[in-house]
């Protein structure tokens, strides 16, 4: 039995009441997460803005040192780090190593910081003048984070964050938290002086404090659109500067011309991977004409032969969902869709599994249509809804007409109607024959509509532009004074 502590200071806290952890894969107790309350956070954010005052003055070349020892690490304990989030999530163990290998992309990305944080500089702006401008830290920024991603979530948000100069305070998820210690401890190993980078455990009362707390100068939220919302009105209300990114529901248009085996290749592993609980799997298929039947065919096919069972096990293609409350949500919510009017093709909840883990099958609704709860609702489990149009154009109306813009997906030969398809539809996110567009670190992570509350995408360009702020230096050395002018300052022309 493990006890997840905050991490302050450099070094763990275990004050705070107790909350019990599982295993997803037993439904077992597998130990307790200390959850923070208003002083816990208030310590934290201390501790932080006290690092800030020396770590954003610390040279680039050794912050970048500290960024290059850190991405090492994260390759030597990559395997620790996967396996931690397979026991506490239940993914599996190829699925886990995948989100660690992602998440280093963003410290590689990092680890240019000197050359990220270059200014501009304008010689000679008027006689004797010059003009630069630089990217500043903001101070202390926070990150609340998402159970599903428990590595490479926070990896999206604190790299960027402490190479421009920043200190940070991590809030994951109280279901998953175990790997935002071992990342702690790997910062500190890498010279992270201490208290730069804290992490507090907890849910809504730790995140309230976080986004009413006077020194917190940011925040960046990844988790679902109620919250996403509530995250964002709150923080900006306070003045903060926050993006916010929520929920997703992912569609993948299927044309009558695309490559069917391939199709329902990458279609079955983005709905089913990670049991559905990925805010860029593809969670409905919009089947253009003639290529219904024999997608639905293609697809229920592939989806039979999912092996469903503990991530530790390397045979196991698809784990459980993340607790035993969530699979209940998402099985109430597949009894919802006959009575609505769907198809029912693969049912997951005649899975059998003797574990007591919160196992659910692969399952399939044909013929929906955007009035069933089944699409309105973001399941986020191993629910995949087959809408049937005539049209291209009516797949591009039915997609921008949905809430959520997180990702979105098409399927076809046709490079004129995949082109067209990338300009008209109003997702942030985009695979032309990719199925999971997750951008690498180099571009940035972001959806529109009710996918993101903020301006910008997280990490990338966007990323370094959310943890600094610009200023703008006008410099002149002069011999000396001609008197006090009063007219508004102008160039020499
Ligand atoms: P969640 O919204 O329940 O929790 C996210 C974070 O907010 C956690 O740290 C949690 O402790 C905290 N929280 C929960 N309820 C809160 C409340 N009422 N007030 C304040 N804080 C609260 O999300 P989740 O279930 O952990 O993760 C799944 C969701 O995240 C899905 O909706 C998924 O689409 C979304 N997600 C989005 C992205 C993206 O990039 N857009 C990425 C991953 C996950």
């Amino acid at each position: 039995m493990t006890l997840i502590t905050h991490w302050i200071s450099g070094a763990p806290v275990d004050a705070g009441e107790q909350q019990s952890l599982y295993d997803p894969a037993t439904g077992e107790p597998s130990g307790s997460v200390v959850m923070a309350d208003d002083a816990i956070v208030d310590q934290a954010v201390l501790s932080a803005a006290k690092a800030f005052a020396s770590w954003s003055q610390t040279s680039l070349a050794q912050r970048s040192a500290v960024m290059f020892r850190f991405r090492q690490l994260l390759e030597d304990y990559s395997d620790t780090l996967a396996l931690c989030t397979v026991r506490q999530h239940g993914k599996t163990m190829d699925d886990a190593r995948g989100e660690v290998r992602r998440g280093i992309e963003v410290v590689e990305y990092a680890c240019g910081l000197g050359h990220l944080l270059k200014g501009e500089h304008s010689q000679n702006v008027s006689t004797g003048v010059d003009t630069y401008s630089v990217r500043q830290p903001l101070g202390v920024i926070a990150g609340i984070t998402p159970f599903n991603f428990p590595v490479m979530v926070p990896l999206w948000m604190f790299p960027i964050a402490l190479a421009a100069g920043n200190s940070f305070v991590l809030k994951p998820s109280d279901r998953d938290p175990g790997p935002s210690l071992i990342l702690a401890e790997l910062l500190q190993q890498a010279g992270l002086p201490e208290g730069v980078f804290n992490v507090v455990q907890g849910g809504k009362p730790a995140v309230d404090r976080i986004l009413d707390h006077p020194d917190v100068a940011a925040v960046s939220f990844v988790g679902s659109t109620p919250v996403a919302r509530h995250v964002y009105g709150r923080a900006t209300g306070n003045g903060k500067r926050v993006q916010a990114l929520g929920g997703a529901k992912n569609h993948a248009v299927v044309l009558p011309d695309a490559d069917l085996a391939l199709a329902a290749d990458a279609i079955t592993a983005a709905a089913f991977g990670s049991a559905g609980q990925r805010c860029m799997a593809i969670s409905v298929v919009v089947a253009v004409g003639a290529v219904a039947d024999p997608l639905l065919e293609a697809l229920a096919a592939r989806s039979r032969r999912i092996i469903v069972g503990d991530g530790e096990n390397t045979t196991s293609q698809m784990g459980p969902l993340i607790s035993g409350e969530h699979l209940q949500r998402v099985t109430e919510l597949i009894g919802t869709g006959t009575p609505d009017g769907a198809t029912l093709i693969m049912d997951g909840r005649t899975l059998s599994h003797d574990t007591g883990g919160h196992f659910l099958g692969p399952t399939i609704f044909d013929h929906v249509t955007p009035a069933m709860r089944v699409y309105t609702e973001e399941i986020f489990g191993p629910v995949l809804c087959v809408v049937r149009v005539d049209t291209f154009d009516e797949a591009i109306e039915l997609i921008n007409a949905n809430p959520y813009g997180n990702g979105t997906a098409i399927f076809s030969t046709d490079g004129g109607a995949c082109r067209t398809f990338q300009t008209r539809v109003t997702a942030g996110m985009v695979g032309i024959n990719v199925p999971v567009p997750v951008p690498v670190a180099y571009h940035s992570f972001g959806g529109w509509k009710n996918s993101l509350f903020g301006d910008l995408h997280v990490y990338g360009r966007d990323g370094l532009q959310f943890c600094t702020r610009g200023q703008v230096v006008t410099s002149r050395w002069p011999t000396r004074s001609d008197g006090p002018n009063f007219s508004f300052p102008t160039t020499d022309r």
